[in-house]
């Protein structure tokens, strides 16, 4: 077995239907586990649906359904989302799922037994969408909360709460110590000074709803929601902990930076484990300026986009142009424009051409590359800048590097004419050297176009599946045999009007 490679999203509230954000998470992690797997590491990727809590209980009042039906009818819709984005998820785990609420139970136990749960009195601002309490403070206009600019509720409960105030020290060690563990650094930035502010204890357990997961010392109360979901991270990898604990990949965005950034790491302290070893924060993926909501009806699903893209496209699309970390601004124009320079007139018109020429000049079958090759240098760079780009959890730079190259091999066959050229050694040495440049190519766009990947590869006439070889053996230059049929297809991505 490879390293071992453990990467998350976080868990989908299933008050909500999937929409192009919970999509840009989940694609970054796949692509992750994709890269990873190419590369011949042991992947764990977990994904799935948060299923408790008051949101949900007082949803399922409202469509006249039972807590457990609601969360089924949408956490389907994501598992369908997913399964339409090619998500290679090894697990989707539900919070409702038996396993789970056993390791919940068992996980705060362990922090009860060792004193850092205690009983007592709180009444404050919450905010039901957040499933979070807020200091007055923390109110826009007293009154609203911060993230969603909407009126909170007061609410007074008998509750067992986590000594989080115990932890300030000991989390502010823990980052010191760990200068990267949360990326990138205005995230980690921002983390420490919510902790120097100061952290009040957290009311983990709640009697006024029914509807979580019962906590096992005291009848009547169920575990708050968000202690319950953080603990899946644990849940999914139980009995295989010693592989992939702590060196995790939390992937979330950044308006859950308390929950992952202050409280799971105090948590897993009071359960004795080590905190997560690697939490990358994202922004917010903005429209025209604006934060989706449903309140804005601004979100937009996946199948919208797909229908006029496709999925591979999608997939490119959100991990090309939204730089992890920063919020990105995604416009219907801006995906057309980079769909039409990227896949219509840079990677499809290397293959079409390619082919095309191949066709006319070599019979159709495709030579081998030379060991010269002026593009042998740039593959060998390309390859490297890519792998240290997935390795730095920054996909647009990933593919960045990856179409340099398919600009380089593109302008080599522009220099050289071969279309204009009688058959013939020369006319071979440019064609192989294009096609040793496409099996390369479809080796690095794996983890973001896995279809296209097959496609490139079957129509330039190899066996198997890219990634059958393990990076980055497999990508060294020369690996093109020649001999082989190439296929003249239909153009991988014919250009989008945008006057549609
Ligand atoms: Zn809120």
């Amino acid at each position: 077995m490879g390293r071992p490679f453990y990467v998350t999203t976080p868990i989908y509230y299933v008050n909500d239907a999937p929409h192009i954000g919970h999509a840009y998470t989940t694609i970054t992690a796949d692509a992750l586990a994709r890269w990873h797997r190419l590369i011949g590491d042991d992947v764990f990727f977990l994904t799935g649906t948060d299923e408790h809590g008051l949101k949900i209980q007082r949803a399922a009042e409202a469509n006249g359904l039972t807590p457990r039906e609601q969360a089924d009818r949408t956490s389907v819709r994501f598992k369908e989302a997913w399964d339409q984005l090619g998500i290679t998820y090894d697990r989707f785990i539900r919070t409702t799922d038996p396993d789970h609420y056993q390791v919940v139970q068992e996980f705060l136990q362990r922090v009860y037994d060792s004193g850092d749960i205690e009983l007592s009195t709180y009444e404050g601002p919450y905010c039901v969408s957040c499933e979070g309490y807020y200091a007055e403070s923390d109110l826009i206009d007293g009154v609203n909360c911060p993230i969603h600019n909407r009126p909170v509720e007061v609410l007074v409960e008998e509750n067992y709460f986590f000594k989080l105030s115990r932890y300030e020290q000991r989390l502010l060690d823990w980052y010191e110590a760990n200068p990267d563990a949360v990326q990138p650094e205005s995230k980690r930035n921002e983390a420490i000074g919510l902790i120097k502010s100061g952290l009040r204890d957290v009311s983990i357990t709640r009697t006024s709803l029914q509807w979580g997961v019962p906590v096992p010392w005291a009848p009547g109360h169920v575990f708050y929601v968000w202690y319950d979901a953080l603990i899946n991270y644990c849940t999914a990898i139980r009995g295989k902990e010693e592989l992939y604990w702590p060196a995790v990949h939390h992937l979330l965005a950044k308006d859950i930076l308390r929950f992952h950034c202050v409280y799971w790491p105090a948590m897993c302290m009071a359960a004795g484990i080590d905190p997560p070893a690697h939490l990358n924060v994202h922004g917010y993926l903005l429209i025209g300026g604006e934060k989706m909501s449903k309140t804005a009806l601004n979100q937009i699903a996946p199948a919208d986009l797909i229908a006029d893209f496709g999925v591979d496209p999608y997939r490119y699309h959100f991990l090309r142009d939204v730089s992890f970390g920063p919020d990105g601004d995604f416009s219907y124009e801006g995906m057309v424009a980079r769909y039409n320079s990227d896949l219509a007139n840079n990677l499809g018109n290397l293959l079409s051409r390619v082919a095309t020429v191949v066709d006319k000049k070599c019979g159709g079958v495709g030579p081998a590359p030379t060991a010269g090759s002026p593009l042998a240098a740039v593959a060998a760079a390309v390859v490297e800048d890519t792998a240290s780009a997935w390795d730095r959890v920054q996909p647009p730079e990933a593919l960045e590097a990856t179409w340099r190259l398919i600009r380089e091999a593109n302008a080599h066959l522009e220099t050289n004419e071969p279309w204009k050229a009688e058959p013939g050694p020369a006319v071979d040495a440019v064609l192989g050297d294009a096609l040793e440049v496409l099996r390369i190519v479809a080796l690095l766009v794996q983890p973001a176009m896995p279809s296209t990947s097959a496609e490139i590869w079957r129509r330039i006439g190899l066996d198997g599946m890219p990634g059958d070889e393990l990076l980055p053996a497999a990508a060294a230059w020369g690996g093109y045999p020649g001999g082989l049929p190439v296929e003249k297809g239909a153009p991988l991505f014919p250009r989008i009007n945008v006057d549609r």
